[in-house]
């Protein structure tokens, strides 16, 4: 075994589906002395992001606060306090993060009625209706908004006025969503809510932001078992992340992490919400221009395609792999590749948060053109970066 020292990871592009790369102003910000979870001036600051969790979710839901634990543990807060055992809970699936809410759901000794659709397609309102109609002892319809796997959205303002039309609860996954695209908890009505730090916050990895509304806290107050998890109980997170003055130890906050969440919150809040998800939307563009112009195609209908994730297919005879590997190493750029029947076909490329900028953008279309004519793939060369910049000049 060799000598272990002092880690010092190199700078990376991360352009992948996550984690995306981190603004230098949120890492300074964890780097800051570290205080106590119970600190009066930490408190504050906690009320404060809790502030600017609204604001991101566009929310009035007092219920609003970051899980300590990264996204998984979010979306399990959403089942383990709303799903109790003998409930009967519709999941949508067109990727992998519903079969991970499946999962979620049976855990809570209930049963998933599934909806399928198909990778890259996003959630079918008329088969939702069918299974609302179907089963009407539902008692809450799971769907996720950004599906990571595929790069696609679905439209949760409709899904969730159909759950309620049949008097269900909604529990949405905002994971790859929030601060990427539009997003309104409120108007949409949605009832729990939960996304992750390392997508379009730019934050470093670790925590989930989650929301409850009125319905689903009374949901929570009617339940008839126990939470079965302790550290996810709401009830018992609530003494210390309530209002008031009152906070409880409940368990040792990552203190630095919280840092750089509300530093996170603070950076969308300065550059307004619809102005990142305009951002979002116009790198993409570039982007798209640029894979178009070396003949990519993508895969989602654009209708439905994610600005922060965009799925594109490997050109003929291309080793998928050998491309990823060869642009970070030896342009420290990271891209994603395809999951389940997607894999080997398709590059799931990032722009998300901090990372979707115009030099990003250049840098990556002329880097896949650069490694894929020393592969002598099938593409169309000295075209890309020109039509990327054709969208930013315009
Ligand atoms: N849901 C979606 C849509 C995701 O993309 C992810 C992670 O990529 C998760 C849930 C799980 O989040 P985490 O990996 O932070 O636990």
């Amino acid at each position: 075994m060799s000598n272990p020292t002092t880690f010092y990871p190199p700078q990376r592009t991360l352009m992948g589906p996550g984690p995306s790369d981190v603004s230098p102003r949120i890492l300074q910000a964890m780097a800051r002395p570290t205080i106590g979870h119970l600190d009066p001036l930490f408190i504050d600051m906690m009320d404060e992001s809790k502030q600017l969790l609204q604001y991101a979710f566009q929310t009035e839901n007092a219920l609003t606060m970051p899980i300590s634990a990264p996204g998984s543990a979010g979306m399990e807060a959403c089942f383990v306090n709303l799903v109790e055992p003998g409930d009967k809970v519709i999941v949508c699936q067109n990727g992998v993060f519903g079969g991970r809410m499946k999962e979620n759901v049976e855990r809570c000794g209930a049963t998933a009625v599934m909806v399928m659709d198909d990778w890259g397609k996003p959630v079918d309102p008329e088969k939702v209706e069918a299974a609302l109609q179907a089963h009407p002892d539902a008692k809450i319809l799971a769907f996720v908004h950004a599906e990571t796997s595929t790069g696609t959205r679905s439209d949760a303002r409709t899904l969730s006025e159909l759950a309620h039309q049949h008097d269900c609860l909604v529990i949405v996954d905002a994971v790859t969503s929030l601060a990427g695209c539009e997003l309104r908890v409120d108007d949409w009505g949605i009832d729990a809510i939960y996304s992750g730090t390392q997508k379009c916050l730019s934050c470093v990895p670790g925590i989930s932001p989650v929301s409850f509304g009125e319905r689903a806290v009374h949901a929570i107050q009617q339940r008839q078992h126990p939470v079965q998890s302790w550290f996810l109980d709401m009830n018992l997170i609530m003494g210390y992340w309530g209002g008031g003055n009152k906070r409880a130890y409940h368990h040792t906050a990552p203190v630095n992490t919280l840092y750089a969440l509300h530093e996170a919150l603070l950076m969308l809040q300065e550059e307004g919400l619809e102005t990142s998800w305009a951002r979002h939307a116009h790198n993409h563009q570039a982007l798209k221009a640029g894979l178009e112009a070396m003949g990519m195609r993508f895969v989602v209908d654009e209708e439905w395609r994610l600005p922060q994730l965009n799925l594109v297919t490997v050109p003929e005879g291309v080793d998928e792999a050998a491309v990823r590997s060869q642009l970070l190493h030896d342009y420290d750029l990271e891209i994603g590749a395809g999951l389940g029947a997607l894999a080997g076909k398709v590059w799931r490329i990032g722009l998300m948060g901090h990372a979707s900028n115009e030099k990003n953008v250049l840098n990556c279309v002329g880097a896949l053109e650069a490694v894929l004519t020393r592969l002598e793939a099938p593409i169309e060369r000295g075209v890309a970066v020109q039509a990327a910049q054709t969208v930013f000049a315009g």
